[in-house]
């Protein structure tokens, strides 16, 4: 739809963001009958045009190019979807519930009601049942993955097969580059197209600049039509609405909040990435790990201890930056891509970060403290010991002072070594919490309701609101607490967006 210029749109609800929170309210508000207007930065693309291919998926489906990042004790790229669908166009399709310990915290903490003992429950099956969640089947595990178990086994650690919503998957391999069979169920293969059935309308390439207010309520927003090279053509427009929902993620969802006046002083703090680092094996024997899905197999062994480690294999051009040595050396390694491996690990942070707005742009700050650099080394150490007992060969741990491993041993002593942030080859996901939930608007911004402190009908339903770190793929929660706020928008509990499966 082309909105004419000048002519202020009206609808019930404008939705800022078509991701993972954003297209689930939107489906959720108009199956319910309301009248929804979704506005998405990035453009709409068929699958079958970018085939999963990283350039050209780098070039379309990610902001900037996958260059987003932080700044602080160290560089860490978290990389971010721009695209109708969001960062779950780029995912890797794992779906995981928050576990109950996180649950029981967060309710604890931020005061936000029926989260433990399966207070969230309703809303997750809910996802899960649109989304087609379901464990990887043993055929697309991928030789990666089995290699891992074997290793994990043999350790005698605790691992399983991952859920995740890609319905017909052919194992692509490529899910980080857009599913070329359009299987994984990002939002704008599943909540977009229910939002679009019913009723909602769709602007693409339009970025939203600020939410517009009326007498302290939100009442619209003010954004910007871009052409296809993502220049904004310099005509404003506008939408009229009687609420707002901003779901453009965590690291823009507090530009927008502080670009619009809005004052509350925990806008855009307590910033969590769940950093992760990839370790990389090399095998004796081929392996090729491209086959079958590259997130399908996880250890929950350390997940208490909020490490998680999971599956994890990249196309062979964005893997050769991570693979260490240059000229030669760096050659015969990359020769051996056929006999790699590949896993990473995350960590539940207790280090924190903070957004700031340059401009429209966030200028993301985050400083990784020791206790969570000792936690990523613990996790590639364990890492290095299954593939070890699986029969690898080496392992290049992402370890600044100890760049390859050759044995059980090398990887068992590894948590002695005291890394500084600079050493780890760190890489971020998950961005939460840059305008948390909570019941007290001195320490959250935004109300059990989604609802921002003190400015009615102004909503936030994205990563932004994650209390503190799952833990884990936080996917699955952010699109719970989306079904939520929805369903209070509409005047209810989950029971008012009943009658759809
Ligand atoms: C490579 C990769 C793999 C991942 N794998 C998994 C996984 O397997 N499982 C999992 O649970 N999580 C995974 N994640 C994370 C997960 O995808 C995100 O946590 C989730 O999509 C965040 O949802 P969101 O609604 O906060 O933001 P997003 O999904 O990022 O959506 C925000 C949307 O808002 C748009 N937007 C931003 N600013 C504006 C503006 N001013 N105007 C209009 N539109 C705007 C953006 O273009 C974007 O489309 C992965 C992330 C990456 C990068």
């Amino acid at each position: 739809v082309t909105p004419a210029h000048g002519t202020p749109e009206r609808a019930q609800v404008v939705v800022v963001g078509t991701g993972a929170g954003g297209a689930v309210v939107a489906a959720e508000l108009a199956e319910a009958g309301l009248d929804v207007v979704m506005l998405e930065e990035g453009d709409r693309h068929d699958r079958v045009a970018t085939g999963g291919a990283p350039p050209a998926a780098l070039r379309t489906l990610y902001r900037d190019r996958g260059l987003t990042g932080a700044v602080g004790n160290t560089v860490i790229p978290i990389p971010l979807g721009c695209a109708v669908g969001g960062t779950t166009v780029t995912n890797s399709g794992t779906c995981w519930r928050a576990p109950e310990a996180v649950l029981r915290a967060w309710e604890a903490t931020s005061g936000i009601p029926r989260l433990a003992g399966d207070g969230l429950a309703p809303e997750y099956a809910r996802v899960e049942r649109r989304l087609h969640v379901a464990p990887v089947p043993e055929a697309l595990l991928g030789p990666g993955a089995a290699l891992f178990r074997r290793g994990a086994v043999a350790l005698g650690l605790r691992g399983g097969v991952i859920a995740r919503n890609a319905l017909g998957c052919r194992g692509a391999g490529v899910c980080a580059f857009g599913c070329p069979h359009g299987a994984k169920q990002s939002t704008d293969v599943s909540y977009v197209p229910r939002a679009l059935d019913a009723g909602a309308r769709l602007h693409v390439r339009t970025r939203v600049e600020r939410v517009l207010t009326d007498a302290g309520r939100a009442a619209g927003v003010l954004a910007r039509r871009l052409d296809p090279a993502g220049r904004a053509d310099g005509k404003p427009f506008v939408v009229r609405a009687d609420a707002v929902v901003l779901a453009a993620g965590a690291l823009l969802t507090p530009v927008l909040l502080r670009r619009s006046g809005i004052a509350s002083p925990t806008i855009g703090r307590h910033l969590r990435i769940h950093p992760a680092i990839r370790v990389l094996a090399l095998f004796e024997e081929p392996v090729r790990a491209w086959e079958g899905v590259p997130q399908s197999y996880h250890l929950h062994e350390l997940e208490p201890d909020g490490i998680f480690i999971q599956g994890m294999f990249v196309p062979p051009g964005v893997q050769a930056p991570n693979v260490p040595g240059f000229g030669a050396l760096h050659k015969a390694r990359m020769a051996a891509y056929d006999r790699m491996a590949s896993f990473g690990a995350l960590v539940s942070d207790t280090s924190s970060g903070r957004v700031l707005a340059a401009g429209r742009r966030p200028l993301v700050w985050y400083w990784l403290n020791a206790r969570d650099r000792r936690q990523l080394v613990r996790g590639v150490s364990t890492i290095a010991r299954v593939f070890f007992a699986a029969g690898a060969r080496e392992v290049l741990p992402g370890l600044r002072q100890r760049p390859v491993l050759r044995s059980m041993r090398e990887a068992e002593t590894l948590p002695d070594v005291q890394a500084r942030a600079a050493d780890l080859e760190v890489m971020a996901f998950h961005p939460l919490g840059t305008a948390r939930m909570g019941v007290d608007a001195r320490t959250a911004a935004v109300a059990p309701s989604g609802e921002v402190h003190g400015v009615p009908r102004l909503y936030v339903a994205d990563g932004s609101i994650l209390p503190g770190s799952p833990g884990l793929n936080p996917q699955l929660t952010i699109m719970a607490l989306a079904t939520r706020i929805a369903a209070g928008m509409v005047g209810g509990r989950l029971s008012a967006l009943d009658g759809a499966p």
